[in-house]
């Protein structure tokens, strides 16, 4: 088992910290089971911090202490976005961004798609990359990240999913993300991947 020595949540409450109500629904349902009575950052009116990591997991960090020092509670906070590897990473930590205030994932798949042109690049592999921190008010945090990999499609194809879903297909495929089933996404997600370890880590199944 990975992460013997990490520090356990012992049941009670527990901030998610995010304001986006579908994902604290989500992580609720996954936590329901280990005596983890869900509460959410938007719920108790706590502050959004600025999102300024270069990593995943330095973003996951800043949101999960922010919360528990702010609410004296466990909090839990997520982190992801897409990788392409002849980009240098990119669009990485900025995933949300290259999408601009309107949230438009065409025109940012389309960015990649130029740019991989742009380049010359051959190689268009790629991978999504999901971190989850658990942080305590003193300040110790439990950290681990998910990946899951492939390569970039184009054009963007299906109809499910979200974000970077229609240009992704992963490794051992040859649908995208969007024209999965939900269940076969999420089965094998970088968020599924990083939950496990997670939960492994520091939840027990009983919540005692
Ligand atoms: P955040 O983790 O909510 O800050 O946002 C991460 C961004 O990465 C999202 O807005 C999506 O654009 C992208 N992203 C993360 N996970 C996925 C996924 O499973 N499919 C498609 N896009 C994703």
């Amino acid at each position: 088992m990975p992460h013997p020595d990490a520090r356990k949540f012992e049941s009670g409450k527990l901030v998610i910290a995010s304001h986006n109500p579908g994902k604290v629904r989500e992580i609720a349902e996954l936590l329901e089971p280990f005596g983890a009575e869900v509460i959410s950052a938007g719920e108790l009116g706590l502050p959004e911090p600025v999102e300024d990591g270069e990593t995943f997991i330095a973003n996951a960090e800043i949101k999960a202490l922010a919360a528990a020092k702010a609410s004296g509670l466990v909090a839990l906070a997520d982190d992801s976005g897409l990788c392409v590897h002849a980009l240098g990473g990119d669009p990485g930590v900025y995933s949300a961004r290259w999408a601009g205030t309107e949230k438009n994932f065409s025109v940012a798949m389309q960015k990649i798609e130029d740019a991989l042109r742009e380049a010359g690049a051959e190689d268009r592999s790629a991978h999504f990359a999901c971190a989850l921190t658990l942080a305590w008010p003193d300040g110790h945090a439990e950290s681990f990240e998910g990946q899951v990999q492939g390569r970039m499609a184009w054009p963007p194809r299906g109809e499910k999913g979200f974000g970077y879903d229609p240009t992704f297909i992963p490794d051992g495929h040859d649908i995208t993300f969007a024209e999965m089933e939900p269940a076969a996404k999420h089965a094998m997600s970088h968020r599924a991947q990083a939950f496990k370890l997670l939960v492994e880590a520091c939840f027990r199944p009983d919540g005692g």
